[in-house]
């Protein structure tokens, strides 16, 4: 077993280049432009293995890259004449599905029209058929509905010749051995696996025992907590803690911070509170449906939505990009789970605050977790925050709804075009905007809010009317 470990802190002008890798030009060229100048050390550590073919088991955490790890190397085998599906990743759910599609989508932007269709639960099997019998060069699905699409033999793998299964410890945790086991059994004994997991539980050894050829496996140990996530203990009293989270944003004032509960409970109680407060703070739990869940993570990444309250089981997974902090309301009773929380904050090149809260009953718990990191908590009183600044925090964005998505062939330079052409923004006002299926979500400056609306509803995208809501007004009103 290849044991790697990264720099302490990840220089990242002594960290490799792509160039090292047999890659095209056309992709090289690519990833310079989506500004991926070096390789993150699980690309570095795993991408030659599975670029020269072998079957691979990698594992790092949530964040450093293993989704281009193994798009690239698909993409690389991947024969765009042929329209059978030649490459395929299970994922645990339909949000890592779209967010592994849309990653592979930006990589695969070099080669010529390359179809990737995403298959999930919760949709309608109609479409999903169709789309199959158009023809799909890389299926992204849950092994629930692959295996659906196998039993009606509306899915061939026969031209397969890459399988990934992506966060397979997470895939194990929600039962899905069988179907795992069933889906690879059903495509060709001549294929590369690859295999990616955040941890490496039981189950793992016994998937690769099955369904991996001599695999080699990369493991990246967790370095990153002593230089870049600045880690604080705050003692509470039951009391306290609701409120402690209110001071805690105050203070360090960060842009985008998830809280994690224990409960469902704590989160309604926790969002309730902060609400009160004045806080701009979002849910995820499973009583959403899915267009809500889409919507509040539109918000919080793209920063309209100052804290993510939620579960561990709510959160895991998420890639989001800039968090500036993560606050845990309660400890967690296994420490290796504190570890996944806090390794969400002070991702690629950016520090980040790890803020917990423990009640006097809590500090086994904690005292497990100094255990684990080889760490001694730092203790801070919750006396010394102070708030800085005398206004609550606000999100530096707001979110714009447009109705109108992809149905109505609106993209996203349609709608850049609207706001900085017609209505004379600069782009910097503008942030990140997201085309769905039937609605376009644009975050704009909170100080240029008012009149974007304003001038959307006035003007055209796309040569048509449109009508344009602040979100949080509407789900206000929902
Ligand atoms: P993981 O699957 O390990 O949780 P992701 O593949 O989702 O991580 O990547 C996390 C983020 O890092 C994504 O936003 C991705 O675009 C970005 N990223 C990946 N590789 C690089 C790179 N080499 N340089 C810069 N950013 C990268
Ligand atoms: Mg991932």
């Amino acid at each position: 077993m290849t044991q790697i470990t990264p720099p302490a802190s990840a220089d990242a002008s002594t960290n490799p280049s792509f160039n090292e890798l047999p890659l095209s030009p056309a992709m090289q060229a690519n990833l310079q432009q989506l500004g991926y100048l070096t390789m993150t050390p699980i690309q570095a550590a795993s991408l030659p293995i599975a670029l020269a073919g072998h079957d691979l088991i990698a594992q790092a955490k949530t964040g450093s890259g293993k989704t281009a790890a193994f798009a690239l190397a698909l993409l690389t085998k991947l024969n765009p004449r042929n329209f059978g599906v030649q490459a395929m990743v299970l994922c645990p759910t339909r949000e890592l599905a779209d967010q592994v599609t849309q990653e592979i989508r930006r990589l695969a932007r070099a080669e010529d029209n390359i179809k990737i269709l995403t298959l999930c639960g919760g949709a309608t099997m109609r479409p999903q058929i169709s789309s199959l019998e158009h023809g799909a060069h890389i299926v992204v699905g849950t092994p629930g509905r692959i295996m659906d699409h196998l039993e009606r033999g509306s899915l061939n793998l026969n031209a397969l010749n890459t399988l990934v299964l992506d966060e397979a410890d997470r895939m194990l945790d929600m039962g899905f051995f069988d179907d795992i086991a069933k889906v690879a059994r059903a495509c060709p004994k001549e294929r590369q696996t690859l295999l990616f997991s955040a941890t490496y539980p039981e189950g793992i050894a016994k998937l690769s025992q099955q369904f991996l050829r001599k695999p080699q496996e990369v493991t990246l140990t967790e370095q990153h907590t002593a230089t870049k996530i600045r880690q604080r203990f705050y003692e509470v009293s039951r009391e306290q803690r609701l409120n402690a989270v209110g001071q805690l944003l105050n203070h360090f004032r960060p842009v985008s911070t998830i809280a994690f509960c224990n409960t469902r409970q704590q989160c309604r109680d926790l969002l309730d509170v902060l609400h009160k407060q004045g806080f701009n703070a979002l849910t995820l739990h499973g009583e959403l449906e899915q267009r809500e869940r889409d919507q509040v993570l539109v918000q919080f990444a793209n920063r309209s939505c100052s804290v993510l309250v939620a579960t561990d089981v709510a959160a895991r997974g998420l890639d989001i990009a800039q968090l500036e902090a993560v606050i845990n309301v309660d400890i967690t009773f296994e420490p290796e789970v504190h570890i996944h929380r806090i390794g969400r904050t002070g991702r690629v090149d950016q520090e980040g605050w790890a803020l917990s809260l423990a009640s006097g009953n809590e500090m086994d718990r904690v005292m497990a977790i100094e255990k684990l990191h080889g760490m001694q908590a730092e203790w801070h009183p919750l006396s010394e925050l102070t708030p800085t600044g005398t206004d609550v925090l606000m999100p530096p964005m707001v979110t714009l709804q447009i109705l109108g998505g992809r149905k109505e062939k609106i993209r996203a330079g349609d709608v850049l075009g609207a706001l900085t052409k017609d209505a004379g923004f600069t782009k910097e006002q503008i942030g990140k905007i997201n085309v769905t299926e039937f609605s376009t979500y644009v975050a704009v400056e909170r100080k240029i809010a008012r009149e974007a609306l304003r001038k959307l509803n006035e003007g055209k995208v796309k040569g048509k009317r449109v009508k344009v809501y602040f979100l949080h007004e509407r789900l206000a009103s929902a």
